[in-house]
């Protein structure tokens, strides 16, 4: 099947613009048709509300196809870049060319917009694609693996779903480029095995992305903003914060804004809120379930394994070197830790993985460009968490272990191109100093 794609490649099929552009309307209009069902399938995997599919996968996607459909005849053309007088007369270029056959692995979380926002990217750039959607959000890849031949071209564009061995056996396989969203561990595998052909990757993976919040923040405005980021997709987001650092003056009374907001947001019992997701499986549940003895729960900390619920919880007094602090949580579990300063909380997030995000919450601009210029991350959003993401002109990736390489809007475009060097010469202009022999004139030329 991967040969077949090979084939489909060598025909060329796939560089023209028309190709792209045409792919690129039909996965549009696969979403339009479909989007009840896709919505569904959300609900069955994850109890994801219809509000929150829209706006973080379905309106996502949409959003993604039309940026780039805007822009990407521009996209395509070749860049003329200067050229040095000693290679005077001629032209430079950046010629933008697929890379061929690709692997695009999806993670369950985001499992539509995971899956085919890096298919808009490698479409976009001319490939063809091999799609291997997330077993752990089934529904979505079931319907997904039968929705997207019925729109896309077939000979260019193909699903597999599985496990874990599916990956594996595409795995073996040799493409020009893989672009895998997950955890870590699989992180690893994938790029040994990519190592097996010198494949080059792009990893988008995951890891504990901070909140701080200084003396100055306006609480209530954080508290919220922090909550929302938090508890959608039940804090199931690679970028969602992680853990809070709180000046210490103001950790109880950020503890009780954030009490306000999950009120406002799910009332009384969360389980009972049509917006409050689930998390995705059994073996997820009881991981999560076993970090909430790992502090005092200062609000929440209900659970119900049937439906694999649990509360919007709080964590106090967290010891640094706990699980819950140890781990990506990648649940609703939040720990709130003081800090006595900024430079202790700078301290905190340096001695740790650069995370994938990193959120600081300050009325200063000044401390916001300390803890800006002073930490890592893949990306950084200034009071408020989230909100970058709907900005194509910003690169979306991680940095050291939550990742590497980036996407989203032009930069997905070129992660899934060749920028190819490109000078051209004319004949007419062809003095002999440049050839051998070199006499003693020539080199003092
Ligand atoms: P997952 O379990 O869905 O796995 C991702 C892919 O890896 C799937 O296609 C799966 O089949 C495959 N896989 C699983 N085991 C494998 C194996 N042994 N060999 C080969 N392939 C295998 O994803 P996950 O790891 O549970 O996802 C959660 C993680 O992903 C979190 O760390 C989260 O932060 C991160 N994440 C990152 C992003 C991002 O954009 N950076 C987005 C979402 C999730």
């Amino acid at each position: 099947m991967i040969e077949s794609l090979r084939t489909t490649y060598a025909t060329g099929v796939t560089r023209s613009y028309s190709w792209r552009k045409q792919q690129l309307e039909a996965l549009d209009k696969l979403i339009v048709d479909n989007e009840e069902d896709l919505l569904q399938a959300l609900h069955d995997d994850l109890g994801k509300s219809t509000a929150e599919g829209w706006l973080t996968e379905i309106g996502f996607l949409r959003s993604d196809i039309k940026h780039t459909l805007k822009h990407l005849r521009r996209w395509m053309r070749p860049q003329r870049v200067s050229q040095p007088l000693l290679a005077w007369p001629g032209k430079s270029y950046l010629q933008p060319e697929p890379l061929g056959v690709v692997l695009i692995m999806g993670a369950w979380n985001y499992p539509i917009q995971l899956l085919l926002s890096p298919l808009v990217a490698a479409i976009a750039a001319g490939n063809c694609a091999v799609l291997k959607p997330s077993e752990l959000a089934d529904a979505t890849a079931t319907l997904l693996a039968r929705l997207l031949p019925d729109y896309l071209d077939p000979k260019a564009i193909k699903v597999f779903t599985g496990g874990a061995e599916t990956a594996q056996q595409l795995l073996a396989e040799r493409f020009d480029h893989i672009m895998y969203t997950g955890g870590g561990r699989v992180g690893r595998i994938v790029m040994k095995a990519a190592a097996e052909h010198l494949t080059p990757v792009t990893l988008e993976l995951g890891g504990k992305s901070p909140a701080v919040v200084l003396n100055d923040a306006d609480l209530p405005t954080t508290a919220r903003r922090i909550a929302w980021g938090k508890w959608i997709n039940a804090g199931q987001t690679c970028i969602a914060p992680d853990y809070v650092l709180v000046d210490a003056r103001q950790h109880d009374a950020l503890v009780d804004e954030l009490k306000k907001a999950i009120h406002e947001f799910f009332g009384a019992e969360a389980d009972q809120a049509s917006d409050y997701g689930r998390i995705v499986n059994e073996q997820h549940w009881q991981r999560l379930v076993g970090y909430l003895s790992d502090g005092t729960v200062a609000h929440g900390g209900n659970y119900e394994r049937e439906e694999r619920y649990i509360e919007p919880t709080i964590l106090t007094s967290v010891a640094a070197d706990s699980a819950v602090m140890q781990e990506e949580i990648f649940g609703p579990i939040l720990p709130v830790l003081p800090v006595n300063n900024l430079a202790e909380a700078i301290d905190f997030i340096q001695r740790r993985d650069k995370p994938l995000a990193l959120y600081g919450f300050s009325s200063n601009r000044s401390t916001l460009q300390q803890l800006t210029e002073n930490t890592h991350a893949g990306n950084q959003c200034n009071n408020d968490t989230l909100m970058f993401m709907l900005n194509p002109e910003l690169p979306f990736g991680g940095v050291g272990p939550s990742g590497m390489g980036r996407y989203h809007g032009k930069f997905g475009f070129d992660t899934f191109s060749h920028h190819k060097a490109l000078m051209s010469r004319p004949f007419w202009f062809d003095p002999k100093f440049r050839y051998p022999p070199y006499t003693s004139f020539k080199q003092k030329l």
